[in-house]
């Protein structure tokens, strides 16, 4: 593992070089307490480091007083080197945030048995670390199509919202369902249905813009969530996606498929994420009422000019 060894005096830096290098580490040296601490400030700091304790500039305490201040995620293995061997000194490293403490002269085997404790805590925390990671993607993510899940989504919302209000913009947003699905799974089995869905969430993610927020809702359902300036008209990016989604030949593993989905769209500058969603449900009924394959955007929008309902006939 990269190791950092922050030590003044030449030849303990070289003795402990040596001794960690045959242990096959790669050694990064720091010759102050400044130098160290901004090498463990970078991006990619070693998640290992032996700090001498006396040292020009920073001594080893500050900068293990300023690493444990700033409450990384992953937080390096820190070990003081000192020549104190005074118990309130170890104390006052260990209370500072010090993880172990080595004493000089240290003895080459015990340096290299503290440094593997470290090497498994550091493993230790970076497998936690991962598995957090992944807990939390699959929390916020939907298993199959890999989008923004129902809760996620409508967290993303209830941002937006608020930014809408302080920024004086609207929100758009338009739910996307498909049109007759259950007669693809009927006709074609559940995971043909699947791919399209999967398809489908691909053709969305492709058609919104860099800063627009794509979930899935459940089931055949698909969220959009538009930040726009406040009279930008909503329906181009809709009949973008409904075009889309329209025109695109879904391969599943029964062999392409073509769909089409009905997308009901609602804006707002201040309204409650919930009303702008029912608004949405609304425009989406209607959509469908009014023959499938079209986008239907609600009244409330102020800035929609008609025609309120754009659509093209079914293939
Ligand atoms: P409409 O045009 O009115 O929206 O008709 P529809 O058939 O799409 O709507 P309906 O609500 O009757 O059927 C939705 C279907 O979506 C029924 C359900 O089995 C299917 N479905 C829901 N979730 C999934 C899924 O994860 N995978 C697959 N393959 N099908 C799903
Ligand atoms: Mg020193
Ligand atoms: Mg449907
Ligand atoms: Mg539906």
């Amino acid at each position: 593992m990269r190791i950092l060894i922050a030590e003044d005096d030449l030849t303990s830096r070289r003795m402990l070089a040596a001794v960690l290098g045959k242990s096959g580490h790669e050694i990064i040296v720091a010759v102050n307490g400044v130098e160290a601490l901004a090498i463990l400030e970078q991006p990619d700091a070693p998640k290992l480091a032996i700090l001498d304790w006396v040292m020009p500039e920073m001594d080893g305490l500050e900068v293990v007083r300023r690493i444990r201040s700033q409450q990384s995620p992953q937080p390096p293995y820190l070990i003081m080197l000192t020549s104190k061997g005074e118990k309130t000194d170890i104390i006052a490293g260990l209370d500072a945030g010090a993880d172990d403490y080595l004493s000089k002269p240290f003895d080459a085997g015990e340096l290299r048995a503290r440094v593997e404790v470290g090497r498994r805590i550091v493993d230790l925390q970076a497998a936690l670390f991962e598995s957090r990671e992944i807990l939390a993607h699959q929390a916020s993510h939907d298993a199959l199509t890999g989008l923004l899940n129902r809760r996620a989504i409508l967290e993303r919302l209830h941002a937006e919202c608020a930014r809408a209000v302080r920024l004086g913009s609207q929100v758009v947003v338009g739910i996307c369902d498909v049109d007759h699905f259950k007669s693809v799974n009927d006709t074609h089995g559940h995971q043909v249905g699947d791919d399209v869905l999967i398809g489908l969430a691909q053709v969305l993610l492709q058609g919104v813009r860099p800063y627009d927020v794509v979930g899935r809702m459940g089931g055949e359902e698909f969220l959009v969530v538009a930040p726009m300036d406040a009279c930008t008209n909503p329906l181009p990016l809709f009949q973008r996606l409904r075009n889309r989604i329209a025109s695109h030949a879904f391969g599943t593993r029964g062999g392409q498929l073509r769909v089409t989905a009905s997308i009901g769209v609602a804006c707002a500058r201040e309204m409650q994420p919930e009303n702008l969603l029912a608004t949405a449900d609304r425009a989406l009924y209607q959509a469908k009422d009014q023959g499938r394959n079209r986008v239907a955007l609600a009244d409330t929008c102020p800035c929609a000019s008609p025609p309120r309902s754009i659509w093209s006939k079914p293939k």
